[in-house]
């Protein structure tokens, strides 16, 4: 009589366990899922506002940005991502100015690590959540921002 009083202690036990581990499994089950349908809904899908997918300069409607070509997003990049040419010009009071020729970003190689936009003092680049990608040639991902 013992033994079966122990056999069923043990099996609701074990039952009640079961079925405490099963709680997150079940209420899942039974959740609204919100899994996205790509590439279906390529028309509506809205990535998240801090995604990553790929650096851009922005430029105001006359074409001009905010980089000074200072190279901080250069020399900050962990994998030679960013390359920057410049230039020298004389300003009209005779002093010298760096200037931007051309800034080069390999999406291909790029870590998404954001030092670069982090350590701009000019807030000149940013990340957009853009994530459709793909290439056929690698070299199609090296892009000139400015
Ligand atoms: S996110 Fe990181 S790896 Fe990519 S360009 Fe910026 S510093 Fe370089
Ligand atoms: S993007 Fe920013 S950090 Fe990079 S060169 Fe221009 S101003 Fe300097």
């Amino acid at each position: 009589m013992r033994s079966t009083k122990t056999y069923f202690s043990t099996f609701f036990s074990g039952l009640l366990s079961l079925l405490k581990g099963m709680r997150v499994t079940i209420r899942e089950f039974f959740t609204k899922k919100t899994t996205e349908q790509y590439p279906e809904n390529r028309a509506t899908l809205k990535m998240f506002d801090r995604f990553r997918g790929e650096l851009v300069m922005p430029h105001d409607e006359n074409g001009n940005n905010k980089c000074i070509a200072c190279g901080l997003c250069q020399a900050n990049c962990p994998n030679g991502t960013i390359r920057i040419t410049t230039d020298t010009i004389t300003t009209e009071d005779g002093k010298k100015k760096k200037v931007l020729v051309k800034y080069e970003y390999d999406l291909g190689s790029c870590i998404f690590c954001q030092l670069c936009v982090k350590n701009c003092p000019r807030n000149a680049i940013e990340f957009r959540p853009t994530f459709e990608h793909a290439v056929f040639t690698r070299s199609k991902l090296i892009k000139q921002l400015n």
